[in-house]
């Protein structure tokens, strides 16, 4: 009788979309789908195939409408997501509308929909999300004034292996980095906006990704959140964008862990 071996399962990560807020690259804005063979997670919502699943929990790494245009149409009952302050953006018509809200009214429309579980982003990386199939933990970064913004370290916890969503960032403290290089992550999705002819503010440009990227000593990633500036320099050196960026992560592809 061959030995019957039992073998970790992978989960599946989903490319749903990758560009920033400007509708461009058909409006996939920032979205991943995490899923095995019995559930779904997201991280952000900002695109209209988000709206095809159930989730057992739902992940947003801040309130700009590019990573929350869909959420309040999702299929969930959690959402887990930074402490809401004022500037929030959702949209509630059907598609497409931004709509501001305060920190107060911004809070009591989630929580009116939805488990609400709120992550500090003033407190260094912790666990804010755990379960049977995947423990997440959040990666504080700076990004725009005034608003919380977290990325997500995931873990498999069949396998042991974690994912890294960077979400918007133009810069983050060493307890960001040091819970990154100490995680390890097999692959990571690293927010990229500008071109490198643009100075980054509240982003990363081209050349301070890869700087980052060598920092990390990360073993693979993939960029993603290209703003439509991209769009003109590839349109006018009449190239793709796989040509400019090797790394970008692309529509519906899909990477395991
Ligand atoms: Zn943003």
């Amino acid at each position: 009788m061959p030995q019957k071996i039992k073998l970790p399962s992978l989960l599946a990560v989903e490319i749903l979309g990758t560009c920033a807020f400007e509708l461009w690259n058909k409006g996939h804005n920032q979205c991943f789908l995490i899923k095995d063979n019995s559930h779904a997670y997201l991280f952000d919502a900002g695109s209209i195939s988000a709206l095809s699943y159930e989730y057992r929990a739902v992940f947003i790494t801040h309130y700009h409408i590019d990573h929350t245009r869909y959420l309040l149409k999702l299929k969930t009952r959690v959402i887990v997501g930074p402490e809401v302050s004022d500037g929030m953006e959702l949209d509630t018509s059907k598609g497409g509308k931004i709509v501001r809200y305060d920190a107060k009214s911004g809070l009591d429309v989630l929580k009116k929909l939805f488990e609400f579980k709120q992550v500090n982003c003033t407190k260094p990386p912790h666990v804010v999300y755990d379960d049977e199939t995947i423990q997440v933990t959040s990666i504080p970064v700076n990004h725009a004034v005034g608003l919380f913004c977290t990325g997500y370290l995931v873990k498999n916890k069949a396998t042991g292996n974690h994912i890294w969503i960077s979400g918007d960032f133009g810069s983050m403290a060493n307890d960001s980095i040091n819970a990154i290089k100490k995680a390890r992550p097999v692959q990571s999705f690293i927010e990229l906006t500008y071109p490198d002819s643009y100075e980054p503010d509240g982003h990363q440009s081209y050349f301070s990704a890869l700087r980052l990227v060598k920092e990390l000593g990360i073993p693979d990633y993939r960029f993603v959140h290209l703003s439509y500036r991209w769009a003109d320099i590839i349109s006018e050196r009449g190239l793709t964008s796989q040509i400019i960026l090797p790394k970008i992560a692309k529509h519906r592809e899909i990477y395991y862990f």
